[in-house]
């Protein structure tokens, strides 16, 4: 078994504290992982604080995981000791049912082994994430860093990136595309890169103006305050997909009211209580509302090489993993731009 050293949530809504736990040996198509960077995701605090019920504790979270490899198991083919790796949301699924033989593990109809609060595939291993200072996973779940991104601003990428990406992918953001993201936070600037470099129009719906200049730098090219109601009246009818990252309860129906016919608002943020839609803002134009849950690890690896290729990384804030319980405090006061990202050498330090 590997020591690992980690950071982990004792109970529901306690802070995050040192903790330490063992990894598997490496399995003939395991790769173990050195962990250098993970991100903090808002889902990650949303777990910590059990906001959709169900966690488990003692729990470690982060799911945007970059490091190096150190050792693979004999049969792996796709890594070597040195290689730029990452790790997402996911480390397991059936591989069996329609959707994972479709490269949509994300979707697994058999119940996906998540990277934390989760379990293995034999349904009892707990799995813990990387919030640590090494992982092991099967090959198949590894992803690849390109080589010209750093790993600290590649690490958000694993998640807030393909969360973005593959909506976009889906609903053909592209040229001639009118697009808003809604929310301008970890997923929402991934969100807006993304999309910019797919060629579609952008515009960013944010509930004040502050981050307006951020927003244009990052490749909007309009920007709009939620709080004020005469954008409602401005936007009216004029998307062709909406992508909302907005994870506490707001009112859906009146974002519904911005899209075009046969238009779409995709919701990828997880409010708490459920979000009543009335059918009006759907039926008056044929609108439609839709989910979408990351990606599956053949489009995580394309979304990589098309950051690679379009030199597209997070804007980040690199933290200790001393200072997570407070930058846990930031996000959710939107206080960060745009992502927190765990150096995990101080974790090796400690
Ligand atoms: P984040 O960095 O906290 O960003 C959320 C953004 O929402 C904020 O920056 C803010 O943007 C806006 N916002 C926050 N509170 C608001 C309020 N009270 N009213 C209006 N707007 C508010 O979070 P994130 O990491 O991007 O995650 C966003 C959500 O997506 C979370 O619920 C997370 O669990 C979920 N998620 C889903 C998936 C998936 O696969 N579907 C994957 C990852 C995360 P402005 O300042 O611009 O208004
Ligand atoms: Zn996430
Ligand atoms: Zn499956």
């Amino acid at each position: 078994m590997l020591k690992t050293k980690a950071y982990a949530a004792p109970a529901a809504k306690a802070r995050l504290a040192p903790f330490s736990l063992e990894r598997r040996d490496p399995r003939d198509h395991d790769v173990v992982i050195d962990i250098r960077y993970c991100g903090i995701c808002h889902t990650d605090i949303h777990q910590v604080r059990d906001e959709w019920g169900g966690s488990v504790f003692p729990m470690v979270p982060g799911h945007e995981i970059t490091g190096v490899v150190t050792a693979v198991g004999p049969h792996v083919k796709k890594y070597k000791p040195g290689g730029h790796v990452g790790v997402g949301c996911m480390v397991d699924s059936c591989r069996v049912c329609d959707n994972c033989r479709g490269h949509m593990e994300n979707y697994c109809t058999s119940g996906i082994s998540f990277t934390y609060n989760s379990t293995e595939q034999d349904h009892e291993t707990r799995t813990h994430g990387g919030y640590s200072d090494k992982i092991v996973v099967d090959e198949d779940f590894v992803l690849r860093i390109p080589d010209n991104l750093p790993l600290d601003g590649a690490a958000p990428l694993l998640c807030a990136g393909i969360t973005l990406y593959s909506p976009l992918k889906h609903w053909k953001a592209g040229l001639g595309k009118k697009v808003a993201i809604l929310g301008l936070g970890g997923l929402g600037h991934m969100g807006v890169k993304i999309a910019h470099a797919l060629g579609a129009e952008v515009t960013v719906l944010s509930h004040s103006l502050h981050k307006k200049d951020d927003a244009k730098r990052l490749g909007a090219d309009h920007f709009y305050a939620t709080a004020e109601p005469a954008t409602f009246e401005a936007l009216k009818n004029s998307f062709d997909l909406i992508i909302c990252t907005v994870g506490t309860g707001i009112d859906w129906n009146q974002y519904l009211g911005l899209l075009k016919r046969d238009a779409t608002m995709v919701v990828v943020g997880v409010p708490e209580s459920q979000v009543p839609v009335g059918a009006g803002a759907l039926i008056g134009m044929r609108r439609q509302l839709a989910g979408s849950m990351i990606g599956g690890i053949r489009e995580t690896q394309e979304m990589l090489d098309f950051c690679g290729h379009h030199g597209i990384t997070s804007d980040i804030e690199v933290i200790p993993i001393q200072k997570v319980n407070e930058a846990f405090d930031r996000v959710v006061k939107s206080d960060v731009r745009y992502r927190f990202v765990i150096d995990m050498a101080s974790l090796k330090a400690a």
